[in-house]
């Protein structure tokens, strides 16, 4: 059990999808939201949608996304206590992906009196990583994510939900990749020592196939 945004002891599961770019925590992150009643809370979603939209947050985030570099903690802890406030009771809890990625974000969240019961690390070498980056497409419209090389939509380039046309991801270019993954080695993989710490970390083998994961998360 762990405590809500207001401090009261609930009913409630926070857990943390922690990996590099590309090692499946979205994906896994819909599986856990449809079998768990979790909601799942993307940052790189929710600044995407803002640049998208063209929000005041969108500017402020546009230049960090668009070079690979992490927004700051601020803007980003902010973002994500707003998405919890958001969402109904109905949610048991959340799954945070691909946050946090830094201590101070981890430190915000418990500042916050967010507990978090399970982190579930995403092993991976860097090069499935790069491959999976390099086939990685996303639906231009509904934004859902395909590869085509593990997972193609039935029609190339078509998106299997609304149809509309597949592209890559902005940030998913050689350069900008070199630069999340050198983030993701320096700065975040520091949470692995950090929640491994607190006896909350549990390792799973993310270079295994899409149903092999969600068996091996099912299980812990
Ligand atoms: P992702 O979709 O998780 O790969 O995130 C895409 C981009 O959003 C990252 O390259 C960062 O610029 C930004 N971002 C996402 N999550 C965070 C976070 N927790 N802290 C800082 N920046 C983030």
């Amino acid at each position: 059990m762990a405590r809500n945004l207001r401090g009261e002891k609930d009913s409630i599961v926070n857990l943390i999808l922690l990996g590099p770019p590309c090692s499946g925590k979205g994906t896994q992150a819909k599986f856990i939201e449809t079998a768990y009643n979790l909601k799942q809370v993307s940052t790189g979603e929710l600044f995407r949608n803002a640049v998208n939209e063209k929000t005041e947050l969108g500017d402020k985030v546009k230049k960090y996304l668009t070079n690979g570099n992490l927004v700051p903690d601020d803007l980003t802890l902010n973002i994500v206590l707003e998405s919890m406030r958001q969402v109904k009771n109905s949610s048991k809890g959340f799954i945070f992906d691909g946050f946090p990625r830094t201590l101070p974000q981890a430190q915000g969240l418990q500042d916050k009196g967010v507990e978090i019961e399970l982190v579930v690390n995403f092993i991976i070498d860097v090069s499935q990583v790069l491959e999976r980056l390099s086939s990685r497409r996303i639906c231009s419209v509904c934004k859902k994510e395909y590869n085509i090389k593990f997972s193609p939509p039935k029609i190339v380039d078509v998106c299997d939900k609304c149809q509309g046309k597949l592209t890559t991801r902005k940030d998913d270019t050689p350069i900008i990749i070199k630069k999340r993954m050198e983030d993701y080695t320096l700065v975040t993989q520091k949470l692995i020592t950090y929640y491994r710490n607190q006896k909350i970390l549990y390792d799973i083998d993310a270079g295994l196939p899409i149903e092999e994961v969600r068996l091996e998360i099912k299980n812990i």
